[in-house]
C-alpha cells in the first residue's frame, strides 16, 4: 500500500471536547469516523486492525469447538415478547415497524432468535452440547454513548452461546470459554484480569467480567491485594462491620421534630450511624417494597433488584406511599404489611433506631426479627471506600477498568420460555442448560490502544497491527531513492509482509511523525547515505533506539 493512496489524514489537532486518549489517537490516527453520536464508521485501517482480532477470536472459539453462523439484526418483536425482555431492556431497545405495521427490534444480543433455532434443530441428548457463535453487528441505543468506541450504539460483537445436558456440563463449557477468552487478549497484547460480575439485563446467575486496568474505564472494581478476590463493585461482597449484640430491649417511642434524615438522626438522639435503621421504598411491579439497611451503609439499587428478582425496580411514589400511609423522613417497615427486604448488616447490631410511621416520631430498641420481619436478608449494600476484604478481612482498593468481555451462565432461563428441551438416555424430556458469553470486537481495539500507546499515537501489538511496518524514504522524490525503496517494498511484499510505503513528498520530520500515528511496530528507514553504506535503518515503534542492518541481512532479521 502506498500511503499517498491510503484513507489517511494525520491530523496534528483533536477536538479538544475528547477527553479518552485512545478515543483522541483514533480519530488522529483516520481509525473512526464519527457518523453520529455512539456511530462510526471503522475506516480501512481499523478494519485491517479489526479483522486481525476477529480471526484470533474465530481461532480461540473454534479450538474450544465453536460453530460459527451469522443471525439477522433485523427481527419480529415477537420473540422479545415471548423472553419478557421488550419490556425488561425498555429504551436500549430499538424498535421498529415494517410497510405493514408489524413490528420489529433491531437485535442488540441473540438469546432469544439463537434459543428457537436450538428449539427446532435439537431433539436428543445425542446433539448436545454444542457451542454456537457469530460475529455480528449489534444496536443498543445507549443513554450516553461515550470514549469513541467504548460506549456506542451500534457495535461488532462476538456472541457465544453454549447448549448443555446439564449444569455440570454448563459448568465445562463455562470453563473452556473462560480459558479461550484468556488466550484472545493474551494473543491481542492486552492485560485482563477476570472479576464476579453483576448479570444484569441479560439475566442468569454466575458471572465474570474480563477487564483491562484503564483510568478511561466507566466500570469500578474491586480488588483485594492480599487474596486476590475482584469483583465489580456493584456486585463485590465485603466484611460488614459487627457491633457488641446486647439483650434485646422493649420499644420506646420518641418525639423527633424536623428530624428526616440518618445524619440529622444521629445528631438529635446522640448515637452512631450503625445504632439506626435506614428504610427506603420501592414500587416493583406495582407492589410497594421496603428495603432496610444499617444506618452506616447505603442501599445498593443493583444488588437489590437481584435480591426481589425485578430488575426494573424504581423508587415509590408519594402516591404509592401515601396509599400505604408511610410519612417521609420517619418511615419503616414498623407495623405495615408490605414486603420487606433487609440488608444483612442489621443482623450485626441490635436495639436500632426507626422511624415510627408517624409524623416527627422514632422508635427505640426495634429489632428485626421481633418488632418487623424481612421476606429477604441478604447483602444488598453498596460498598463503602474503606471496606475490608469479605473472605480475608484485609482492605480492598478500588480501580477503573474497561470491560472487554462478560460471560454468563444463563441456566434454563431462556431454554425455559422457547421450550428448548431434548430427551435424555432415557426418553424423558430435560431443559437444556445455556450460557452465553461476549466480546465486543471495537472497545476491545480500544482498550489496547488505551493500554499501548504514548504522546505520539498507538503502538500496536504486532498481532493486531493494521500493517506489519511503514517504509519511510527521506526524499522519496530523488530517482535512486525512488528505484531502491521501490524494490525493498516489492522485495518485503513477495515475502508476504503486509507493508505501507510513504511515497509523499513529505519533510521527514513528518514522515516520522506519521509513522509513530499509524503506530506500526516497524519503521524501515531509506536514505542516500543509508544506500551508500549498504545499509538500512530500523526503528521500532515501543522502542526509542533503531539500529542499521545490512539490507541482504533485512528479511532474515525481520521473519526474526
Ligand atoms: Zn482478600
Amino acid at each position: 500500500m502506498k500511503l499517498s493512496k491510503m484513507l489517511f489524514k494525520s491530523l496534528r489537532e483533536t477536538p479538544s471536547d475528547i477527553e479518552l486518549e485512545s478515543h483522541k489517537i483514533m480519530i488522529k490516527s483516520s481509525l473512526i469516523h464519527q457518523a453520529g453520536s455512539g456511530i462510526y464508521s471503522y475506516l480501512p485501517l481499523a478494519w485491517k486492525s479489526l479483522r486481525k482480532i476477529e480471526q484470533i477470536i474465530r481461532e480461540e472459539i473454534d479450538n474450544v469447538g465453536g460453530q460459527e453462523l451469522r443471525m439477522p439484526v433485523i427481527q419480529p418483536k415477537s420473540l422479545w415478547d415471548k423472553s419478557g425482555r421488550s419490556i425488561s431492556m425498555g429504551q436500549e431497545l430499538f424498535n421498529l415497524n415494517d410497510r405493514r405495521q408489524k413490528p420489529f427490534v433491531l437485535a442488540p444480543t441473540h438469546e432469544e432468535l439463537l434459543t428457537s433455532i436450538v428449539k427446532e434443530m435439537i431433539y436428543s441428548y445425542k446433539s448436545l452440547p454444542q457451542l454456537i457463535y457469530q460475529m455480528q453487528t449489534k444496536l443498543r441505543d445507549e443513554p450516553r454513548p461515550r470514549g469513541g468506541l467504548l460506549r456506542v450504539r451500534e457495535f461488532i460483537m462476538k456472541d457465544a452461546y453454549s447448549f448443555d445436558l446439564n449444569k455440570d456440563g454448563l459448568d465445562e463449557s463455562y470453563e473452556n470459554l473462560s480459558n479461550a477468552y484468556m488466550n484472545i487478549y493474551n494473543r491481542c497484547g492486552l492485560e485482563v484480569i477476570k472479576i464476579e460480575a453483576d448479570s444484569g439485563a441479560i439475566g442468569g446467575k454466575d458471572s465474570h467480567e474480563f477487564v483491562a486496568i484503564s483510568d478511561a474505564g466507566e466500570d469500578k472494581i474491586v480488588i483485594c491485594n492480599n487474596c486476590n478476590y475482584s469483583a465489580n463493585s456493584e456486585k463485590a461482597s465485603f466484611s460488614k462491620k459487627q457491633y457488641t449484640i446486647d439483650s434485646n430491649l422493649e420499644n420506646q417511642e420518641f418525639p423527633t421534630p424536623g428530624i428526616k434524615t440518618i445524619a440529622s438522626l444521629c445528631k438529635f438522639a446522640k448515637v452512631e450511624s450503625y445504632q439506626t435503621i435506614k428504610a427506603m421504598f420501592y414500587n416493583s411491579k406495582d407492589e410497594l417494597i421496603c428495603a432496610v439497611i444499617r444506618g452506616d451503609y447505603e442501599i445498593n439499587e443493583l444488588k437489590l433488584a437481584r435480591a426481589i428478582g425485578d430488575p426494573n425496580i424504581k423508587p415509590a411514589s408519594n402516591e404509592l406511599l401515601k396509599k400505604h400511609d408511610i410519612p417521609a423522613g420517619s418511615a419503616s417497615p414498623l407495623g405495615k404489611s408490605i414486603k420487606v427486604i433487609a440488608d444483612d448488616s442489621l443482623l450485626k447490631a441490635n436495639n436500632y433506631i426507626a422511624g415510627a410511621n408517624k409524623e416527627g416520631y422514632h422508635i427505640k430498641n426495634v429489632n428485626i426479627g421481633e418488632d418487623f420481619t424481612a421476606s429477604i436478608i441478604e447483602d444488598i449494600s453498596q460498598i463503602p471506600d474503606n471496606a475490608q476484604c469479605s473472605k480475608c478481612n484485609k482492605d480492598l482498593s478500588f480501580k477503573k477498568a474497561i470491560e472487554v468481555g462478560h460471560i454468563f451462565k444463563l441456566g434454563t432461563i431462556y431454554s425455559e420460555k422457547f421450550d428448548a428441551n431434548y430427551l435424555d438416555i432415557n426418553g424423558k424430556s430435560k431443559t437444556i442448560e445455556m450460557g452465553c458469553y461476549g466480546i465486543g470486537t471495537g472497545r476491545l481495539l480500544a482498550a489496547v490502544i488505551e493500554q499501548n500507546h504514548d504522546k505520539n499515537g498507538p503502538i500496536f501489538p504486532k498481532s493486531i497491527s493494521p500493517y506489519d511496518l511503514i517504509i519511510s524514504p527521506i526524499k522519496y522524490e530523488n530517482k535512486i531513492i525512488k528505484e531502491y525503496s521501490d524494490k525493498i517494498y516489492d522485495l518485503l511484499k513477495s515475502n508476504k509482509f503486509d507493508i505501507v510505503l510513504d511515497d509523499r513528498k513529505e519533510s521527514p520530520g513528518v514522515k516520522f511523525s506519521d509513522a509513530d500515528l499509524l503506530g506500526f511496530p516497524i519503521r524501515l528507514i531509506i536514505s542516500e547515505k543509508l544506500i551508500e553504506q549498504n545499509m538500512i535503518e530500523i526503528k521500532l515503534r515501543n522502542s526509542e533506539e533503531s539500529i542499521k542492518i545490512e539490507n541482504k541481512k533485512l528479511i532474515d532479521y525481520l521473519k526474526k
